[in-house]
């Protein structure tokens, strides 16, 4: 097992593949998007595999696919079902924004993904092509339904509430839950992006209180592999409510990530920009020991805390994109 200084347990390791993205959220991306990471700098999925095959030897036992969009990275499928091989892995997940998850979904199954967590901020096909400068809400759907056919469980809908874009849109997706097998999460507006404002962020008091006004919230006792989220469900519903506040609720105590950039670095926080390099070693003829020691240094240097609401807080240098979320 791996404990940082903190006595935190770090099991989880979310995994950026690619920094490239088929939509463009204005609270993540600009227009013209950001310089990209060259191809030769991105970790191959081989090099990912052995990084992958020694941190789980040492205790890393859940791994999420992130981006960028990760459904875009070629040959995504075939390095998940590498991936779902490793019998250390006991929770194998990916975060995507839906686009291309209608033509995946079966795929993504029977590589041995299990559940998946589909990030949509709004209902509204116009608001949609707004928030995301691109059209499709209508495709996110279909992969919503494709994921529910193929039994992808649990699906949770992860939504970030930012003040004048969605908040108007906080009921209609508690209503989802009551007759879909749906996790809506509701996510704080974190400081990340060129449009990021204090003002814009709905914090999750204010979220709980107002789905409080539509009925009745049981709190679910949450599982090991729950992460950050406080669950909730109203009475009768068939799915469940999330709340996520990295800037109200401060939950780092109780943190156990780190996190894998597509160009090979770790991240021991998603609001500090240390990075520990393991590209280097791999690519130039560093042993496993050697990723082991990277892998300690690591947890070693994971800070205690964030400092969103303090004074000591700056805005971090690589984007969400280039991070995963
Ligand atoms: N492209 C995929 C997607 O959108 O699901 C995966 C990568 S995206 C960076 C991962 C998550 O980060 C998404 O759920 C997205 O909404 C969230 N995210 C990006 N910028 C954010 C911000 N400033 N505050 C809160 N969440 C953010
Ligand atoms: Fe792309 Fe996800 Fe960022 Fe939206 S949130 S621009 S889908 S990486």
């Amino acid at each position: 097992m791996l404990f940082d200084p903190y006595r935190r347990k770090i099991n989880y390791l979310r995994i950026s593949v690619t920094d490239r993205c088929n939509l463009r959220c204005r609270y993540c991306m600009p227009e013209q998007g950001l310089p990209l990471t060259p191809h030769e700098e991105v970790l191959t999925y081989e090099e990912i595999l052995r990084i992958v095959r020694v941190f789980t030897k040492e205790g890393i036992s859940k791994i999420r696919l992130t981006g960028g969009e990760p459904l875009v990275r070629k040959g995504i499928v075939d390095f998940l079902s590498r991936l779902s091989e490793i019998e250390e892995i006991r929770d194998l997940s990916l975060t995507t924004n839906g686009l291309l998850l209608k033509d995946y979904a079966v795929d993504l199954k029977r590589a041995g993904l299990k559940r998946i967590n589909i990030s949509l901020d709004t209902l509204n096909r116009e608001k949609f092509s707004m928030i995301t400068r691109r059209n499709g809400y209508e495709n996110v759907w279909q992969g919503i339904e494709e994921a529910m056919k193929v039994s992808l469980s649990p699906i949770k809908i992860n939504m970030v509430a930012i003040k004048g874009f969605n908040d108007d849109e906080i009921e209609s997706f508690a209503l989802l839950t009551l007759h879909h097998p749906l996790i809506v999460r509701y996510i704080e507006y974190m400081p990340s992006g060129e449009e990021w404002k204090e003002g814009n962020i709905v914090t999750i008091p204010e979220i709980k209180s107002r789905l409080e006004e539509m009925g009745k919230l049981t709190a679910i006792p949450s599982d090991e592999w729950d992460g950050p989220a406080r669950r909730f469900r109203f009475e009768g519903a068939i799915g469940e409510i999330g709340l996520i506040g990295p800037v109200s609720d401060h939950f780092c105590e109780a943190c156990n990530r780190l996190r894998l950039t597509p160009d090979g670095k770790i991240r021991t926080c998603l609001f500090s920009d240390d990075e520990i390099d393991v590209k280097g070693f791999l690519r130039n003829g560093g042993s496993d020991e050697d990723l082991r020691k990277q892998l300690l240094v690591a947890l070693n240097t994971k800070p205690e805390r964030h400092h969103i609401n303090t004074h000591q807080f700056k805005k971090c240098q690589r984007n969400m994109s280039a991070i995963g979320g």
